[in-house]
């Protein structure tokens, strides 16, 4: 009786780790981890001490590129946006690259004091796992599959990039996916972000944000009393919005973040902005309440004039996309899924399938093969002052990610 082809491919996938794990050069670059982890240790404290803000990356991509390069990568160069490059060439020039990436900005402005240090054996400060526990897990593979003098098939294209946090809305991977000269080069993404091993992002969370900003003409509180406030515009349009149903499934979320507006107590304003994130897996649905968001606000402002009756401006509003993150799922029978079960399985390492915002957003929605994994050990703290990495059992992490980009690559 003929297996289905799910059950094939995910045979094939673990009889593959098991060879790719038995071969002796991949042994030895399997136990670089554990020998070398002081150096990784150094490097992260490194990196992270750089800082590397939304759209001010660059001081950190330089320092990157100077590791790449220290570490024998080809072609290693910055981009125009700012993302670092470098390859690892494979035995078949024409076979399509892995690309193993990892965000190099942070959440924290140019003026935080990161303060990385150590205490004990933990690693602490802002950014310290997300993202340099990721950052340390491209050094780690490029220097293992250096020192153990692996050889692979297709060729392995490292990637620093920027914008994954915030408002950089993934602008790194968007251009490497959608311009740049390795757009179309590119095979299966193997993402790393943090520290945690228990999970295998598969499903993108798309996002889109908007600013809502309602004007009215301004006023003395008592002497102008009667034209329109932009405050109660903004505050009835948050009302009628917030009464959206929203189903739990697929599920969705709203949030109205940042409110602003005015100037004094006694002041009618002439403004009120808001900024609204909207969060799903389902396209659908985030039309639908983007939909919602704007005939809301469309209908308070229509209860208003346009021009006041002493001729001045009456409410006039403007929505403005500030971020949109495209939300699309790995096909349950992608080779990619199956190849890090089966290292899973082979290291005995438990992990779900997740939903979140990464950057393998943008490939995913392209229809491509990617993953996003932590690259080991534990963090916790994240997008705080109080960030946290724990390297113990890094090395397993390490593993996971060197098996997997392997068997994506093919080793003869
Ligand atoms: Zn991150």
């Amino acid at each position: 009786m003929a297996l289905p082809a799910s059950i094939n491919a995910h045979t094939a996938a673990q009889d593959e780790i098991v060879r790719l794990a038995g071969l002796r050069r991949v042994h030895l670059a399997m136990e670089w981890f554990r020998s070398h982890e002081p150096e990784l240790r150094d490097w992260q404290l490194e990196v992270a001490a750089i800082p590397a803000p939304p759209f001010g990356e660059s001081n950190r991509a330089h320092w990157l590129r100077a590791r790449f390069a220290e570490l024998g990568l080809q072609d290693v160069h910055v981009d125009k946006l700012g993302n670092v490059l470098g390859v690892r060439a494979g035995a078949d020039a024409s076979a399509k690259l892995v690309a193993v990436t990892a965000h190099i900005d942070t959440v924290f402005s140019a003026e935080t004091p990161l303060n990385i240090r150590r205490e004990g054996d933990r690693l602490c400060g802002a950014g310290i796992s997300d993202n340099g526990a990721g950052i340390v897990g491209l050094l780690a593979l490029a220097s293992a599959l250096r020192a153990a003098d692996v050889g692979h098939t297709a060729g392995l294209l490292f990637i620093g990039n920027v914008g994954e946090e915030g408002e950089g809305d993934l602008r790194g991977m968007r251009h490497i996916f959608c311009e740049s000269p390795w757009k179309d080069r590119i095979g299966p993404t193997v993402v790393l972000d943090g520290a945690a091993i228990d999970t295998v992002v598969t499903q993108a969370l798309g996002s889109r944000r908007f600013q809502v900003t309602v004007q009215g003409p301004g006023g003395h509180s008592w002497s102008d009393f009667g034209v329109p406030n932009p405050i109660v515009v903004l505050s009835r349009a948050v009302a009628r919005f917030s009464r959206t149903e929203l189903p739990a499934e697929p599920k969705i979320s709203t949030n109205v973040g940042v409110i602003s507006g005015g100037t004094s107590v006694n002041s009618i304003p002439e403004s009120a902005t808001m900024r609204v994130d909207i969060r799903s897996a389902s396209p659908q649905e985030m039309d639908r309440v983007e939909r919602a968001l704007r005939e809301a606000v469309a209908d308070v402002a229509s209860d208003y004039p346009k021009r006041a009756r002493n001729g001045a401006k009456g409410i006039s509003y403007d929505i403005q996309s500030i971020g949109c993150r495209p939300a699309a799922e790995l096909d349950t029978n992608a080779r990619i899924l199956h190849v890090i079960r089966a290292v899973d399985a082979h290291l005995g390492n438990r992990a779900r399938p997740h939903r979140a915002s990464t950057d393998a957003n943008i490939p995913l929605s392209l229809g491509r093969e990617a993953i996003s994994i932590g690259a080991g050990g534990s963090g916790g703290g994240a997008h705080t002052l109080q960030e946290w990495f724990d390297p113990t059992g890094r090395d397993l992490g390490l593993k996971r990610v060197l098996l997997a980009v392997l068997a994506l690559a093919g080793v003869k």
